[in-house]
């Protein structure tokens, strides 16, 4: 492991020096430039790299097949056409009401507020999601605020990505104060990778702010590997739960990096000591260049058998699909279902 001092540098400070460069990525890791094809870059200018030094500070030297490093490493496999695999696999751009607006489920309604995340997860349902023409502008509340009154089954709000927690405290405050102003809004769902990748995000300021809301805040973070969950991240997790935030874990099935159950059954314990509980394990979305992380229906269903053969049910997570169009995730178990 690389021992950086990352947990002593603020989150902005961190977000603001990603490593963004392929070779200086496998150079600090102390891999060979050869590992990186010339595809890999062509890769690379697609969805561009980015990682945060603290995330890269939980992978191993020498191991060009980190399961942490191969989230996030371009890849010349991306480059690939496969059938099937789109650049909308959730259909997100149809379901768009206006920008930064998605209302795909009837109680919950989804707001995308900024198109930056933090890190580039090279499996994104969302790696070519037109984020630049999909944000709401500073003057866009009105309309917002005007549909969500309209949609009176609106019970709840998904700050979700790119990352709502790259956003400022005061930015978040903001809008958290908008949507606490509409009595329908009880619950407010924020979706967000950073507190893995740059566990300081979560300070006292975030906490406050959470805390001291009227809405029932949960939080979900997105973790794929017990690597990623050391002890400094662990306990900068717990300090949410000890604040009493819900905080749930959802996963992507991916190959090489978390396909199987002696993995799966690790991330679930170790979050568990973090009082995180596992929420979903999602089967990979069908996002062009993204094949090469993907397994068969019936890998999945042997998987998962297995995992729940080895963890006591409150640690399962659900394993689903989202399939465009439909009304609720979909729960996959037998490879009937699939
Ligand atoms: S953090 Fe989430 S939205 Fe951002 S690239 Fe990763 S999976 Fe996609």
């Amino acid at each position: 492991m690389i021992n950086y001092l990352y947990q002593e540098q603020n989150w902005q400070t961190q977000l603001s020096n990603l490593v963004t460069d392929p070779a200086e990525l496998l150079e600090l890791l102390q891999l060979s430039p050869e590992q990186l094809l010339s595809g890999a870059l062509l890769a690379s200018k697609q969805f561009k790299l980015r990682v945060p030094r603290a995330f890269v500070g939980k992978m191993q030297l020498g191991n060009a097949f980190d399961p942490l490093l191969l989230q996030v490493l371009p890849h010349h496999l991306e480059l690939e056409e496969h059938e099937g695999f789109v650049t909308d696999p959730l259909g997100e751009e149809q379901a768009n009401q206006q920008p930064g607006v998605l209302h795909k489920y009837k109680s919950r309604f989804l707001l995308t507020l900024t198109g930056a995340c933090a890190v580039h997860c090279r499996y994104c349902f969302r790696r070519h999601f037109p984020y630049q023409e999909n944000l709401p502008k500073q003057d866009d509340w009105p309309n917002i605020r005007d549909y969500l009154v309209s949609q009176p089954d609106i019970n709840e709000v998904i700050l979700s990505g790119g990352d709502p927690l790259t956003l400022s405290d005061r930015k978040l405050q903001l809008w958290i104060e908008r949507l606490e102003s509409l009595p329908q809004i009880k619950f407010l769902r924020i979706h967000s990778r950073v507190p893995i990748v740059i566990p300081n995000r979560i300070n006292d300021a975030f906490i406050s702010i959470l805390k001291n809301s009227r809405l029932r805040i949960i939080l979900v973070v997105h973790s794929n590997h017990a690597s990623e969950l050391d002890d400094f991240t662990c306990s900068q997790l717990s300090k949410l739960v000890k604040e009493q935030i819900t905080v749930l874990n959802q996963a992507v099935l991916l190959k090489g990096v978390n396909d199987s159950a002696d993995v799966l059954v690790d991330l679930s314990y170790r979050l568990f000591d973090a009082g995180v509980m596992p929420y979903y394990l999602h089967v990979l979305d069908k996002v062009k260049g993204a094949h090469h992380f993907d397994r068969s229906p019936q890998d999945i269903d042997d998987i998962y058998k297995a995992v729940l053969a080895n963890l006591p049910g409150y640690l399962v997570p659900k394993l689903v699909r989202e399939i465009a169009g439909e009304k609720n995730k979909t729960p996959l178990f037998g490879v009937s279902t699939f």
